[in-house]
Parts: C-alpha cells; sequence; structure tokens
C-alpha cells in the first residue's frame, strides 16, 4: 500500500465538508492525517491553534509566503489568507500517512494539479442554495456580512464541482459519511 496519498475534500462553506472529514479522521483503520491549514482569520471560540488551523498575523502568513513556505495559499475572503504549507504535507507523509485536505474548491484544484496521481479529490454538494443558506445561518458563527460573503462565493465554486474525480451529495449525512468511506478506502486500496 502507497501511503503517499492525498484526499481533497472541497465544498462551499456551509455544506457538511467539515463533519465528513472529521468524521473520516475517526476511523482508526483508515491511515489518514488532517493538514493544518494556516490562516489569518481570527479563530472561532471552539478553536485550537496548532489542531483546526495554525493560526497567523497577517503579517507573518506574508513573510511565510514570501519564504516559500506554501503549496498552496489564497486569499479566500478580503484580508483572511488560508494556506497549506509544505511542511505540513512532509510531516503526514513521514508518518507514513495520507494526507486529508479541507480546503476551498480553488485551493484543491490546486493540490490536484500539482500530485495529478497522487490526489483524489472529492467535492461535496449541498443538496440546494436554500440548504446551504439554512445552514451558515443555523451555525451562527458568522456575522450577516460574512454570511453573504460566503454565500457570493458558493456560486463559483459549485459550478466547479464537475473538475473534481468524486461528487457527493450531504443531502443525508450518514449516507454521505459512508460515500466518503468508501472512496477513501478504494483509494487507499485497503
Ligand atoms: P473557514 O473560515 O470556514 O474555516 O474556512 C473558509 C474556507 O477556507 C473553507 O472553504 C476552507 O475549506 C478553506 N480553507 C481552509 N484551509 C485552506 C487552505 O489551506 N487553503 C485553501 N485554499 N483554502 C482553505
Amino acid at each position: 500500500m502507497n501511503h503517499r496519498k492525498l484526499f481533497v475534500f472541497s465544498a462551499p462553506s456551509g455544506s457538511g465538508k467539515t463533519t465528513i472529514v472529521k468524521h473520516l479522521l475517526n476511523e482508526t483503520n483508515l491511515p489518514l492525517s488532517f493538514s493544518i491549514s494556516a490562516t489569518s482569520r481570527a479563530p472561532r471560540e471552539e478553536e485550537v491553534d496548532g489542531k483546526d488551523y495554525h493560526f497567523l498575523s497577517v503579517e507573518d502568513f506574508k513573510m511565510r509566503i514570501e519564504v516559500g513556505a506554501f503549496l498552496e495559499y489564497e486569499e479566500v475572503y478580503a484580508n483572511n489568507f488560508y494556506g497549506t504549507l509544505k511542511s505540513e504535507v512532509e510531516r503526514i507523509w513521514n508518518e507514513g500517512k495520507a494526507v486529508l485536505f479541507d480546503i476551498d474548491v480553488v485551493g484543491g484544484l490546486n493540490i490536484m494539479q500539482q500530485f495529478p496521481e497522487e490526489t483524489l479529490g472529492v467535492f461535496v454538494q449541498p443538496p440546494s442554495k436554500e440548504e446551504l443558506e439554512n445552514r451558515l445561518r443555523g451555525r451562527g458563527t458568522e456575522s450577516e456580512e460574512k454570511i453573504e460573503m460566503r454565500l457570493g462565493k458558493a456560486d463559483e465554486e459549485l459550478a466547479r464541482s464537475s473538475e473534481f474525480d468524486a461528487i457527493i451529495t450531504n443531502d443525508n449525512l450518514k449516507i454521505a459519511k459512508e460515500e466518503a468511506y468508501q472512496l477513501v478506502k478504494k483509494f487507499l486500496e485497503l
């Protein structure tokens, strides 16, 4: 079994991809490790630095861009940078595990282009635009302005779903989790 593999889970914010990714990480028989992204956005209440993200200042983030520390990075929302550190992927591969990414659509496609053979790209689709909006509001973690920003970006992201290797529609979470599990298992040849 070759573990130098990558799994990209991308979706519009609010599709439930983080829940699916967490489920995969809890499946102890899958040799996966989460790629902890760096971000310049502020931590949410329950988020832990070095676990959910490496929380950096905008200056620190920009400095790391200059020294070429990122495999990919993006200004996902104004002044909110997000990126994958090269060191993160190396760390996980050195542990003999495959890398699991929870990143936005452009970042996901970027990784797929850099590692076409090694990556399985999965797009998590919300059942509808209305449902996406309900979920974003129901989460209650973002201001109205930020919700609008995320919904605006969702249209562009939904239009790119066909560029991924697989699409999971997150209508029923239990089924979506099982589909994700089977896709990962197959790609790892387990
Ligand atoms: P959130 O602020 O909700 O945690 O994330 C906002 C968006 O940024 C999500 O779509 C998330 O997947 C994406 N994101 C998180 N980490 C990265 C990363 O390392 N690179 C890119 N391109 N996007 C990321």
